[in-house]
């Protein structure tokens, strides 16, 4: 019998290349540290070497890896190096990147329990280790009136909670009627963009974002935040909503959580925490001090995909009572109807979240979590720490840079004595030199480098070696003024 033609790559194949490519992500892993991290790619470099149309017939699989090594390979930024010191880590690991590829091969779509009970069992019982793991308020946890649910990112998490707290202050009438232009919320002038993006999807508008000014540490000002709600309820505004953030994306500063959970209360406006980064280091009981106060936070968030070894997308997000948040992201049509979910005993997380779909984001974190254990986790968090906080002592030390702020854990703000132009020119000729990647930020108007130690494969030569470059590239410079 003949059978009709198919284009399927066939399970041998799929053997022989997956094998392969296994291997070749390990040895880029082994040999990342030699390229440079930041890619050399000048604008179109990438779409230039790409054909103008899509191949009629497939091609071999071999043939694809090797543009993957000759294209795309120069155009990408080296995230995994081990000298990657920019931005915020986005720290993969191989037991997140077994789970990645175990999720793909399921090819699960998560959107109701009914539609795969393990992709949405495994969340809620992974989430409920991490609120016992980092000694979260045990209101997070699914056998409260909260719980837990994997967003695809930190900025996915403040929109959901602001529509959630946006539903609580209008008295679940703003998902009819719309939002009336009165509802105010709040921020430190240092809080992340995603806030104020979040603000203006929501449809709450950015002009109804106020900007709470910090104090020498970069932390929120409590007293500013009371004075701007009792201004705006002045005015006959309402206030609804307040994003405190520990571990700024700038400086890592610490928004005083208690004293804003206090004015939050007595106010009863929704208090979102955003953790995205330091949210990580709370594993070790010792950095458990920057989150008191978490307790009177209505929702929670942070990243594993930055600084827990997850490769993205994997932001943790937790409601202390998940019945506001559900009833402002519910929708229920009849080809989504089951008998699961009208019994009411099982969790939906399409209900949790923006999008209806959702992948089994859990499974990487599980891998990640039971590869490393408690113990693993935190010895490596412990070591980043402890090397920015040696990074930052060797700055104090020497009398050409100074050091911003001190650190409270794996970032370090420190600047060349001098004009800006001199520090924007040491960070260029760093980052071209493709040794190590850092970038800045601004503060009190001038520029600041920032130094990020969180990277999976960075060990402590790394930093020193960093820090050799700097000082190198710093005393060239001066050299030649
Ligand atoms: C990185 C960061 C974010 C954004 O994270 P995404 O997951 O990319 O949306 C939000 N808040 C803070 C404090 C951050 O550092």
């Amino acid at each position: 019998m003949e059978t009709e033609k198919n284009y399927h790559m066939t399970a041998d194949d799929f053997r022989k290349q997956g094998h392969a490519l296994i291997d070749w992500i390990a040895r880029y892993y082994e040999t990342v540290e030699a390229l440079p991290v930041l890619s050399q790619n000048r604008p179109g470099d990438v779409r230039r070497q790409l054909p103008e149309h899509a191949p009629q017939t497939g091609e071999p699989f071999s043939v694809m890896m090797q543009d993957v090594e000759r294209i795309i390979l120069p155009g990408v930024t080296h995230w995994q190096s081990p000298n990657f010191f920019a931005f915020f880590p986005s720290n993969s690991s191989y037991p997140a990147v077994l789970g990645e590829l175990l999720s793909a091969g399921l090819g699960v779509q998560g959107m109701l329990w009914a539609s795969s009970p393990a992709c949405t069992e495994l969340e809620t019982h992974v989430m409920d280790w991490l609120v016992d793991m980092m000694d979260l308020p045990p209101g997070f946890k699914s056998d409260s009136a909260g719980g837990g649910v994997i967003q695809e990112s930190a900025s996915s998490g403040a929109l959901c909670a602001i529509v959630a707290a946006r539903e609580r202050a209008t008295e679940l009438a703003s998902n009819r009627r719309g939002c009336n232009g009165r509802l105010t919320a709040y921020a430190s002038t240092q809080a992340h963009s995603s806030i104020e993006k979040a603000i203006k999807l929501a449809g709450i508008g950015g002009e109804n974002l106020r900007l709470i000014p910090t104090d020498a540490r970069y932390a929120m000002r409590p007293d500013a935040l009371a004075a701007a709600i009792g201004q705006d309820r002045e005015k006959g505004l309402k206030p609804f909503f307040v994003a405190a953030t520990v571990g700024t994306t700038s400086v890592n500063g610490m928004d005083p959580l208690p004293e804003i959970g206090r004015i939050c209360q007595a106010e009863k406006l929704w208090l979102h925490v955003d953790g995205a980064m330091a949210g990580s280091a709370a594993v070790c009981p010792e950095f458990r001090r920057f989150f008191i106060g978490l307790d009177s936070a209505d929702s929670y968030c942070f990243n594993p995909h930055k600084w827990l070894f997850t490769n993205f997308d994997c932001d943790c997000f937790f409601v202390r009572n998940r019945a506001a948040l559900i009833q402002a992201l519910t929708i229920l049509p009849e080809y989504l109807r089951n008998q699961a979910t009208e019994s009411g005993a099982v969790i939906d997380y399409r209900d949790w979240q923006v999008s209806l779909g959702r992948r089994f984001r859990a499974l990487k974190l599980w891998f990640v979590i039971r590869h490393y254990g408690v113990e693993g986790l935190q010895h490596h968090i412990r070591r980043h720490v402890r090397w920015a906080q040696t990074f930052a002592g060797w700055v104090s030390e020497n009398e050409a840079f100074e050091l911003t702020a001190p650190p409270p854990l794996n970032l370090v703000c420190f600047r060349l004595r001098g004009s800006d132009a001199l520090n924007q020119t040491l960070m260029d000729r760093l980052n071209q030199s493709g040794r190590l990647y850092l970038t800045h930020t601004k503060l009190n108007d001038r520029l600041v480098l920032r130094f990020c130690v969180g990277q999976t494969h960075t060990e402590f030569h790394h930093v020193q070696q960093a820090w050799n470059l700097i000082t190198t590239f710093a005393q060239d410079l001066q050299k030649k003024q």
